[in-house]
């Protein structure tokens, strides 16, 4: 099918880019008369191709593939392309660039277990939700090879590993998509890949089981994804000058701690839970006191217990002996399970009514025992950090009792921190065990596998963080791909302009400015003893209506224009979740506990407390070592990241999820095509679109179109002929490039040449 055309890079555009322009504006009207097929959308959204019977100039008549014939009008209808375009495999090579173009090349592609498709410099990934015979030795060898040709995860990381030699510049794949959509698994490929050829030392088994620790302790099922990320997630991949794996480093952002303490129906708290209980051996069973999931409140207040096709217990086998080659002894993983079930435990603990002041108390039960032996605190400490809060007015201390539901939220942030310094205490172990020699003479490859953009109908500070990566994200993608794509041009000296674009700075700054933006606005509020949801609310709209990203709306809400659509926050538990403070009494119980991983809890000895937090920007010493509000430390993670980023050259992959189902073989064009949206894929075609996507040498095209010449030209050269076609076929002087040793064509000019050869042959 791709004979002729060549495999085209993304263009760069000849107009601005704007941030929020970003609806597909290519539906080109039905153009040539002599034209037989086009699309037609349906009243339900769905496109299909259409026939084209009659046609006035206005109206056309069509059969649709169901038999129905259809009066309509032309502008309704868009081109299709040419058949020997159906499924190539880069969606630059496309004639016509439109959306039900674009959707029909994919799913053509996808229905054939092609889930590969390249637009332009992107990878796009759509999950086969099935077994696809695609991935193994025989492929990567292929790969290696350069045997296959065919769009392919493995020939990403190839390209990595070679320019990363090349060119001894540092790499990066990075793969962005919706939960479910297939990240983890294509950065497990990528991993896969990299591991077949840049093995030899041993460390890269080590690396590769570092994945089934961290899904272990850090995804969970929910309704979208049967092992969804609840975190986001850089691995740093080191090779020797050699192109050896020499090493390794990970990074992990914003892990969703409030999962441990509640989850909604039919969903799951992390899988090392369930784990755990299924699969401890007797005597660790005994040690901990561990029964099964169901005897958890943590466990039991979603009613989900297993996953189809998943057995637990064989799970937590591979878990431990993943353990094991991370160099994690056995007496830190009995402490990390100790851990786990004082988690488990502490949700069981139970709270009675003291006073008529409604104040409680932690019951003696077997809950509280157990957390306390577990842990090694004293029974009553444990008792009092649960039922009181010590305060200091003026020079006085005084002793708060509090309310049940006080009382249950300092329990569920004990848990939650407990859970998370454990999370964090693992990523450091296996840091330590991949570590790269001293000296870091070599260069890497980093994975980043992270949350894409989010919008839900209700939309609450994670999606805030989320979104607010993803439009950082996005600004890296633009600035590279309009970098590169000039390059281009500049090499075959092509007349180019050079173009300045508008790129999501807005939004960004929406976000970063100081003191007046979305994150020190929250900061600031959240230092506030009264601040509210609501203050806070009040305070953005009071300062940033005028911001051209920014809407208000009723209540506790607001709306931020995001690259990829709108996205309405409402902010009710902002202040709590930006502030994430666990009590001083909590604090004071973990660091005088005697259980064996006292390191768990030192990061918490140092970050937390009890007093307001404080901002960068109203930092006055170092002296003081109060905790960041998470905003203000993902932020710094953000611009941490960007930079490692910056210095690396990108490889991008987007990853699609078909249905919603997690059904193999279905493919709903509209859940596609939000995200080619959402994901920015349709940005790059569309950009590609204003620019010469299109590139054949002179040769080629003399040699595939030179026989519709209707006169001879004097001169047989290539370059002759070609011009003598473009002058016959009247095609428009802004429509095409002559470069030094290719014609460059805007979208589409190439289909009309097609269409006439077709015909004629
Ligand atoms: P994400 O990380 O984007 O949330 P995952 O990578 O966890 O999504 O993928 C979700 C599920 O989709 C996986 O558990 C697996 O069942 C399926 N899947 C994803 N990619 C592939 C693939 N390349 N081949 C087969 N199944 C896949
Ligand atoms: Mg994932």
């Amino acid at each position: 099918a791709d004979e002729g055309v060549e495999s085209v890079p993304l263009a760069f555009p000849s107009i601005s880019l704007s941030s929020r322009e970003r609806r597909w504006s290519d539906t080109t009207p039905y153009a040539s008369k002599k034209k037989l097929q086009s699309w037609f959308q349906l009243p339900n959204g769905h496109w299909e191709l259409g026939k084209i019977i009659t046609s006035s100039g206005t109206e056309s008549v069509i059969s649709l593939p169901d038999g129905q014939v259809l009066k309509v009008k032309e502008e309704s209808l868009v081109q299709a392309n040419p058949d020997i375009l159906d499924g190539v495999d880069d969606l630059m090579q496309l004639s016509y660039l439109n959306e039900p173009s674009v959707l029909y090349n994919l799913h053509y592609r996808y229905s054939q277990n092609m889930i590969y498709t390249k637009a332009g410099p992107v990878l796009v990934a759509i999950n086969p939700f099935k077994i696809v015979p695609l991935y193994g030795t025989d492929y990567i060898e292929a790969y290696k090879r350069k045997a296959i040709e065919s769009p392919h995860v493995y020939a990403i990381a190839d390209t990595a590993i070679r320019e990363m030699i090349r060119d001894e510049v540092n790499q990066s794949i990075i793969i962005s998509g919706e939960s479910g959509a297939g990240k983890t698994e294509t950065a497990k490929i990528a991993m896969q890949y990299l591991a077949a050829l840049g093995g030899g030392s041993g460390i890269e088994y080590e690396i590769l089981k570092t994945n089934p620790i961290l899904e272990a302790f850090g995804n969970a099922k929910t309704l979208r994804n049967n092992n969804s990320s609840r975190f986001g997630k850089l691995i740093e991949i080191h090779f020797s000058e050699t192109g050896k794996i020499s090493g390794a480093n990970i990074q992990t952002f914003l892990l969703e701690k409030s999962r441990v303490v509640q989850c909604n129906e039919g969903e799951r708290s992390y899988h090392i839970f369930y784990q755990l209980c299924a699969g401890a051996p007797p005597s660790l069973r005994g040690k901990l006191n561990l029964r099964n999931a169901e005897d958890y409140k943590y466990l039991r207040q979603s009613n989900c217990y297993s996953i189809a096709g998943v057995n637990d217990a064989e799970e937590f086998r591979i878990v431990v002996e993943a353990l094991d080659v991370v160099h994690i002894s056995k007496g830190d993983q009995e402490s990390v399970f100790a851990m786990l079930a004082a988690v488990l435990w502490l949700g069981n603990i139970s709270f009675a009514v003291i006073d008529n002041d409604n104040h409680v108390q932690a019951v003696e039960d077997e809950g509280l025992l157990n957390v306390a032996k577990l842990i090694g605190c004293n029974i009553e400490d444990l008792q009092l950090t649960l039922s009181t809060r010590k305060m200091k007015v003026r020079n006085d201390k005084i002793v708060q009792k509090l309310t049940l539901s006080q009382a249950m939220d300092a329990r569920d942030a004990l848990a939650k921190s407990i859970y998370a310094c454990l999370f964090d205490w693992l990523v450091e172990q296996i840091n330590r065990s991949l570590q790269v020699g001293k000296r870091r003479t070599g260069r890497s490859i980093s994975i980043l596998d992270i949350y894409g953009f989010e919008s839900f109908n209700r939309n609450s500070f994670e999606q805030f963080c989320i979104n607010y990566a993803n439009e950082r994200l996005q600004q890296h993608f633009n600035r590279h791909l309009f970098k590169l794509e000039q390059e281009e041009y500049i090499q075959d000296g092509i007349d180019w302009a050079k173009v300045e674009f508008e790129d999501n700075q807005d939004c960004l700054n929406l976000f970063e400015k100081r003191p007046l933006g979305l994150l020190s606005l929250l900061d600031e509020e959240s230092t506030f003893p009264n601040g509210t949801d609501l203050t806070f609310a009040n305070k953005l709209k009071q300062h940033l209506s005028s911001n051209s990203c920014f809407k208000e709306e009723r209540d506790q809400a607001f709306t931020v224009c995001h690259y990829a659509g709108e996205v309405s926050y409402n902010t009710t538990g902002f202040l709590e979740k930006n502030r994430d403070l666990l009590h001083l009494d909590s604090i004071q119980l973990l660091s005088s506990c005697t259980c064996h991983l006292p390191q768990i809890f030192a990061s918490l000895m140092l970050t937390q407390s009890e007093k307001p937090i404080v901002g960068p920007l109203h930092k006055s010493g170092g002296a003081d070592s109060q905790k960041l509000s998470v905003g203000t430390k993902f932020k710094g993670q953000l611009f941490q990241l960007m930079q490692r980023l910056e210095s690396t050259t990108p490889h991008f992959i987007r990853c699609i999820k078909p249905n919603n189902l997690q059904s193999p073989e279905l493919y709903e064009q509209g859940l596609v095509l939000q995200q080619l949206r959402c994901c920015g894929v349709l940005e790059v075609v569309r950009i590609s679109r204003s620019g010469f996507p299109t590139r054949m040498s002179h040769q080629k095209f003399a040699k595939r179109y030179g026989f519709l010449l209707l006169e001879n030209v004097a001169s047989q050269d290539p370059l002759s002929v070609s011009v003598a076609i473009l002058h016959q076929f009247n095609i428009l002087p802004e429509m095409y490039q002559v470069g030094y040793t290719k014609l460059f064509f805007r979208t589409g000019q190439i289909g009309v040449l097609e269409d006439t050869r077709n015909r004629t042959l």
